[in-house]
């Protein structure tokens, strides 16, 4: 089995490992995180296997514009745009990043 098939992230984003989707296109997914750390917890996700912001380079520019911009799309439908929220990326172990498929958190919904 090759990494991607064995990249959790990569099944979802495939459809062949569950997940609560809010956002699909050609390009990325938004799904709930599984362990949320604050009422509102999504993760954007690359369809695009990469490793983390450590691998990303030029060509990468447009998908992770999109996910950010995706973030700020998410946070104004999920009605957390004003109160406020955390877009996060973890980068590598001493960063606090687990799964190694590029992803960015959307976190808020704190009163
Ligand atoms: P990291 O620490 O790598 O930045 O974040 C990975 C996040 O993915 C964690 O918050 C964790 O709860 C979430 N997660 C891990 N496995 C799954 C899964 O199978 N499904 C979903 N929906 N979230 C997951
Ligand atoms: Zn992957």
């Amino acid at each position: 089995m090759s990494l991607k098939h064995r990249c959790i992230f990569c099944q979802i984003a495939r459809n062949e490992a569950p997940a609560d989707f809010l956002y699909r296109n050609d390009s990325l997914v938004v799904f709930k995180d599984i362990h949320p750390h604050a009422p509102v917890h999504l993760l954007i996700v690359p369809l695009k296997h990469i490793r983390s912001i450590n691998d990303i380079d030029a060509a990468d520019a447009a998908i992770v514009s999109e996910m950010i911009l995706t973030g700020k799309r998410m946070a104004k439908s999920m009605g957390i745009a004003e109160s406020g929220y955390k877009l996060l990326f973890n980068v590598e172990r001493g960063g606090g990043q687990v799964i190694f498929h590029l992803h960015l958190h959307l976190i808020g919904g704190w009163k």
